[in-house]
């Protein structure tokens, strides 16, 4: 499932490739992607347009349009875009094409929970997923200070803390496992137990996980991390540990080391 560092290199990538681009056609394979408006004015109001940015928001991604338009969507599980050649055989699961003027982006999603919507800047404001998301971790405004802020008082877990997009956008399962085993936090801890040496820690590694995986990640084949790497080998702890234990914490399926996370 795609997550911050995912989806911020497919937002770099597609900004690379289809910025300035006009949007010629617009097939929908499968209409249901589209929740707003109804696919008759979806294509219309596409068509036409300039894409002028592509940019991500927590999970979101951004195309933004010539005329104020910007068309969110969300990858949710399996989606995700490519470009091929107009002329490339549509893979099965294509729900939307994009016939642009050197080539087609094609969304592509085999679970179907990918979304998309087409809004006006007043749409955009009032978008409920996008109104209530919390600060971008790797905006320069996510100081350690600012992160004991968010903290605050709140009696929490610290997986629960992670994982909660109206506090810090763009963590998932994935990432926040890795976040904790580097700052050796078991994650089932409660953030008012936690000192202030830990939470800078925790900041820390909340910081320089999502960084090195948007440097590294090249599309999300492959999760980036070394705690992820060594539970996928072998489950065990990269430290040396033995094996790394499996529970269900904040409702999420979570491995962590039972010997270095407290
Ligand atoms: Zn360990």
């Amino acid at each position: 499932m795609p997550e911050l560092p995912d989806v911020e290199t497919l937002a770099r990538s597609l900004h690379r490739r289809v910025r300035g681009q006009r949007i010629r056609g617009v097939r929908l394979l499968t209409p249901s992607t589209v929740r707003h408006p109804e696919p008759a004015p979806f294509r219309r109001r596409l068509q036409g347009r300039r894409i002028t940015a592509v940019r991500r928001r927590g999970k979101y991604l951004f195309f933004e349009l010539s005329g104020d338009l910007t068309l969110v969507v969300h990858l949710r599980m399996t989606g995700d875009f490519s470009l091929s050649a107009a002329e490339a055989p549509v893979h099965p699961h294509t729900r939307v094409i994009l016939t642009l003027e050197t080539a087609d982006l094609r969304f592509t999603d085999l679970r179907r929970f990918g979304h998309m919507d087409l809004l006006t800047p007043d749409q955009r404001a009032r978008f409920p997923g996008l109104r209530g998301l919390g600060i971008e971790p790797l905006d320069p405004a996510f100081t350690g200070p600012r992160f004991r802020i968010i903290i605050g008082t709140r009696r929490l877990g610290v997986k629960a803390l992670l994982l909660r997009q109206d506090l810090i956008a763009g963590i998932g399962n994935l990432y926040a496992d890795e976040i904790l085993w580097q700052a050796r936090l078991h994650p089932a801890r409660a953030t008012d137990t936690l000192s202030s040496q830990e939470v800078a820690v925790l900041h820390r590694a909340i910081r320089r996980v999502l960084t090195r995986a948007v440097r590294r990640l090249s599309r999300y084949r492959r999760p980036v991390g070394v705690f992820l790497d060594a539970r996928e080998r072998d489950g065990h702890c990269p430290r040396g540990h033995g094996p790394l234990r499996v529970a269900r914490v904040a409702g999420r399926t979570t491995y962590f080391c039972p010997r270095c996370q407290r």
